[in-house]
């Protein structure tokens, strides 16, 4: 017999915004986990990411989709741009994060997209720990220009200033229905996704500019076991570039940055897991994958 009570409530709400805006760290503070790897660097979270926050009456289900990026030079960011836009497909709420840095004009499509959405929209102003109240109003305002938002949240996703009453506000607008998910699950992602998360921000964080962009990390094996009675998990990734010169820079001289790379990764993850970690990580090229159409199927873009 299902428990689920009479007016149980459950939606898909997307969060949206160009990058570096703050929507992983909204995601974050709404579900109350390390759900997303967050750096101040853009395009970071490349995949549409699901996290869930349940109670009895409640299912709610956020979407953190990869920033809209207006022209995409190449077949990775235009197949990121293809998930940016599926958000407004199915959604039974859409939040749109801006910030007073935030540089829009009105004719872009995202903002034809939100006019023609046919779900309650939350315009949400971040970063107010950085912002004054006549700042805001004057993005509010630019905005309400734009589109009619039916809600308006001035928040610091960072200090988690505001998200509370956002919660509060996303509950009442989502429809009656049953959960979509188990209730004590909080993500949709497998283990091996927060493994190659974990190790590209790690590689975002050593290495510089265009290296990190070409690289995808692929995990090839995971396995839990326990030593000393505690647990722990083998696990093996594959880095892999798209030149060779790139396989020299992560290797670095006599192996120091990978040695590098493998030790601060391990560290995260020992964190993440609550578990004593053995990581193998191997570099391989792979010319161009970011423009061939299979790489980027097995790559799940
Ligand atoms: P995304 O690209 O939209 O997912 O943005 P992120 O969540 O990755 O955040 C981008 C940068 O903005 C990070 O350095 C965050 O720490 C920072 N950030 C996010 N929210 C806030 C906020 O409320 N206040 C401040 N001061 N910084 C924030
Ligand atoms: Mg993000």
């Amino acid at each position: 017999m299902s428990t689920i009570p009479k007016n149980h409530r459950s939606g898909y709400i997307n969060i949206i915004g160009k990058p570096n805006v703050g929507k992983s760290t909204l995601m974050n503070a709404l579900v109350g986990d390390k759900m997303s790897i967050i750096t101040s660097k853009p395009q970071t979270t490349r995949h549409r990411i699901l996290g869930i926050v349940n109670d009895k009456e409640s299912q709610i289900i956020f979407s953190d989709s990869p920033g809209i990026i207006d022209e995409p030079h190449y077949g990775m960011q235009s197949s990121m741009n293809k998930f940016a836009y599926s958000s407004f497909e199915d959604a039974d709420v859409l939040i749109f994060v801006t910030d007073k840095y935030d540089d829009y004009d009105g004719d872009e499509k995202v903002v034809s997209a939100l006019a023609g959405a046919k779900v309650p929209r939350l315009l949400v102003i971040n970063k107010m720990d950085q912002t004054s109240e006549d700042e805001a109003q004057g993005v509010v305002d630019q905005w309400m220009d734009l589109v009619p938002f039916e809600q308006v949240h001035k928040i610091s996703a960072l200090e988690k200033t505001g998200t509370a009453a956002m919660l509060l506000a996303i509950k009442a607008l989502i429809p009656e229905g049953p959960a979509y998910y188990p209730k004590d699950q909080i993500t949709d992602k497998p283990e091996r996704f927060f493994v190659s998360e974990i190790i590209r921000e790690n590689i975002l964080r050593q290495f510089k500019q265009e290296v990190p962009y070409s690289c995808e990390v692929v995990v090839d094996s995971f396995r839990e076991e326990e030593k000393d009675g505690k647990p722990f998990i083998v696990m093996h990734a594959d880095i892999y570039v798209s030149r060779k010169s790139q396989k020299a820079i992560l290797i670095g001289k006599g192996g120091q940055a990978i040695k590098k790379l493998g030790i601060s990764s391990r560290a995260d993850l020992e964190e993440w897991f609550n578990a004593g970690i053995y990581l193998e990580l191997n570099v391989r090229v792979k010319d161009n994958w970011r423009d061939d159409e299979r790489w980027l199927r097995q790559f799940g873009y």
